[in-house]
């Protein structure tokens, strides 16, 4: 398998994954589709897919061009969101698997930031779209916290340390920022924002992160942290600084950071 990061738009990333056996590819969250099929075109691979994690724009843009441009492609999605990503063909839950090439890709339905969030597992690789991010989470748009909670702690955190992780925007700096703000004593965040400034500087993506770096830095994983519930409880002195709570209390205090 060979994975190629696509950026478009502002900060959003597109993931293309080749079955290198097979020459098919798919496509995750095409946010345009004009960088999508130069790069397919690049490539020299046929595209058989695209994979999106939830419907908002900025991850399924390029759907519609890209139908156009390739007939027949195959459109994942959660099931419930039919009528909100273009084309969708296929809907999936959790458990649901399917094939790329050779490539077995499996489903995980992670509610939070959207009702339909799926994040796709691809041998020890996951693309979380907006529900996991390096060191962050997405908005809850449509979700509580304890989608949130569940979504990233149990069934993305499901998955061994070793899994590498495929964002859906470059925040990561701003993220670790935040992540210094509500954990200051963390070395492993301040580590990670010295390395992630370097790369940044130089125009190097801050995609793939790891499940083991997300569980030292991520703030929303790390919920039971003494100095997070330190932080939360000066924010919230009645919060019951249960994880749940706790994770509600720093999601509210990244919106506004
Ligand atoms: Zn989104
Ligand atoms: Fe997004």
């Amino acid at each position: 398998m060979r994975i190629i990061p696509i950026p478009c738009l502002s900060d959003n990333y597109a993931y293309l994954v080749v079955c290198e056996s097979s020459g098919e590819a798919g496509i995750v969250d095409p946010s345009e589709s004009a960088p999508v099929s130069a790069c397919v075109k690049k490539e020299g691979v046929t595209l058989k897919a695209i994979l999106n994690t939830h419907h908002h724009w900025d991850h399924i843009g390029g759907n519609k061009e890209l139908l156009r441009e390739f007939p027949g492609l195959k459109v994942y999605g959660h099931k419930s969101d039919q009528a909100r990503i273009d084309g969708l063909s296929d809907g999936l839950d959790t458990g649901d698997k399917f094939q790329l090439g050779s490539l077995q890709v499996g489903a995980l339905h992670n509610p939070g930031h959207t009702t339909g969030a799926v994040s796709y597992v691809i041998e020890d690789c996951v693309f979380t779209g907006d529900t996991m991010f390096a060191a962050g989470c997405g908005r809850l748009f449509e979700g509580t916290p304890a989608n949130m909670y569940a979504s990233l702690n149990k069934v993305i955190g499901g998955l061994p340390e070793t899994t590498r992780v495929y964002f859906g925007h470059e925040y990561t700096e701003n993220n670790l920022r935040f992540a210094q703000f509500v954990e200051p004593d963390n070395t492993a965040v301040s580590e990670k924002l010295a390395q992630v400034k370097k790369a940044r500087a130089s125009g190097a993506f801050t995609t793939p992160s790891t499940l083991g770096d997300e569980w030292r830095t991520n703030p929303f994983m790390r919920c039971e942290s003494e100095e997070i519930v330190a932080r939360v409880k000066q924010e919230d002195p009645a919060n019951d600084l249960q994880p749940i709570s706790v994770l509600g209390v720093v999601r509210r205090m990244k919106d506004s950071f």
